[in-house]
């Protein structure tokens, strides 16, 4: 048999190759350390403010401490500032002037949950539940009959504040929203997918237990309140000043024979967020500061005190600029901002929804986005050329395996990120980040080569680009 004529010319064709083989024995290694403490984030930081006291606690035993107003810094000083707890700054001082501009990592660290409404409490039918008003965008019928933790914070009348965390440790209850049986599912199952379950009917039972000392209406819900008030000092009232949200009680972890997927409540966008948070902890002295910015709110438009949209993101960058005299905007103007969130990874039992050349695929790599948005790039910042190749070179100087990316065929959908805000200031910024196939589902899943190599790639940037 002869073999196949082939023209030089087809050297010119754009390769895509499975990230396997690419990866070498040591990256290998390296990319299992790196998964295994990610997943261990992922057990213990399920909301934005989890993620911010468990990444300052990193931080700090890295040697990252709270920025200070008007102190010099040296190139190589670690610094980080919360924002009110559920957003957060960090930075890597560099030998440049903060006017020589930064090297960023953005990403956000909310994620879709069913957070309690401001008088949550209630009483049906002899059972107790929690009324819920989702956060982000959800498939409603996705969380019913799941295990749910719940999380988050309540300032009492007293003005303090009380933690409070169920589900997670070994021995907690747990929480549940009910569903129709199938047996009387008929008129249901008839309706569509989006109308199945209504957002009011995510309400979340707690309890089924009357008050034995008392015989009046809400037996069931005093009897409720009572526990609360024993264990945490609450009153019905203290909920208006509360931030309480229901997850998925799942464990994170590995995923299947092979053991190549990681599965959990939350990647979208703490993938990224560790990705980036990861590599600024192992920095030495760059020449460029490099910053990583942890934001919440994303999931409903980045608006906010806490959101991107933020100005005391601005605050932060202003800080690190007066300390060495440089001017916030001549920074802004030379900085570049990995935007980097998750991306819909094709998944092929519902393959009709991607046009195949532009999808990101698993274990392809760090999926590069050069615009979201929706019907004609609505909403997008759409990088340039130039942001474009500054961004492949860097790439391809470290070794970076990456694809492009392209969020499903032409008005199909979409999507956004924080990009568009980082742009907004000024900041030449392009979105990357991790494919996720069940985005926005209770549990989601990526793989630990792509999840790697955005860590790699966020270290990239922060090397120089
Ligand atoms: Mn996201
Ligand atoms: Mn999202």
């Amino acid at each position: 048999m002869s073999q196949k004529k082939e023209s030089p010319r087809r050297q010119l064709l754009m390769q895509k190759k499975n990230g396997y083989e690419k990866l070498s024995p040591d990256d290998l290694r390296a990319m299992d350390e790196y998964c295994s403490a990610y997943i261990d984030i992922m057990n213990r930081a399920k909301t934005e403010r989890e993620f911010v006291k468990e990444t300052i606690r990193l931080a700090e035993s890295s040697g990252f401490r709270p920025l200070e107003r008007g102190t010099k810094l040296e190139p190589g000083d670690r610094v980080y500032r919360s924002v009110r707890g559920k957003g957060l700054c960090l930075a890597v001082i560099g030998r440049e002037p903060m006017e020589q501009g930064t090297r960023i990592v953005a990403a956000h660290i909310d994620s879709p949950r069913l957070d309690l409404k401001p008088n949550p409490l209630s009483e049906e039918g002899g059972m107790v539940y929690f009324k819920t008003h989702y956060y982000g965008g959800i498939k409603k019928y996705q969380w019913v009959t799941i295990p749910l933790e719940l999380h988050g914070v309540v300032v009492l009348k007293s003005g303090e504040t009380v933690e409070i965390n169920i589900g997670a440790q070994p021995g907690d209850p747990v929480f549940t929203i009910t569903d129709l049986l199938p047996h009387l599912g008929a008129d249901q199952m008839k309706k569509t997918m989006a109308e199945g379950i209504t957002g009011e009917a995510l309400r979340v039972l707690l309890g089924s237990r009357p008050d034995p000392d008392d015989e009046g209406d809400n037996r069931v819900k005093i009897m409720t309140l009572g526990i609360l008030n024993e264990i945490y000092g609450i009153r019905e009232e203290d909920f208006l000043s509360a931030e309480l949200s229901l997850v998925p009680g799942f464990k994170a972890g590995e995923l299947g024979f092979d053991r190549s997927l990681l599965a959990a409540y939350g990647h979208d966008d703490r993938v990224c967020s560790f990705a980036g948070f990861k590599a600024l902890t192992e920095l030495d002295v760059p020449d460029k500061t490099a910053v990583c910015i942890l934001t919440d709110k994303e999931e409903i438009g980045s608006c906010g005190v806490s959101g991107a949209q933020s100005e005391a993101y601005d605050t932060f960058f202003d800080d690190l600029c007066r300390q060495d005299g440089s001017c916030l905007r001549v920074c802004y103007e030379n900085s570049f901002c990995l935007s980097c969130d998750v991306t819909n990874a094709h998944d092929p039992l519902y393959a009709d929804v991607d046009e195949m050349q532009n999808t990101t695929e698993i274990n392809y790599g760090v999926g590069i986005c050069k615009y979201t948005g929706a019907r004609g790039k609505s909403g997008a910042s759409d990088a340039s050329a130039e942001v474009m190749g500054r961004l492949r070179a860097a790439f391809e100087r470290d070794g970076i395996i990456w694809q492009s990316s392209d969020m499903g065929k032409v008005d199909k959908g979409g999507g956004g990120t924080v990009a568009v805000f980082f742009a907004n200031r000024d900041i030449d910024t392009v979105d990357a980040g991790v494919p996720v196939l069940s985005m926005h589902a209770p549990y989601e899943v990526v793989s630990k080569l792509d999840t790697y190599m955005t860590y790699k790639a966020a270290k990239a940037i922060y090397k120089g680009v």
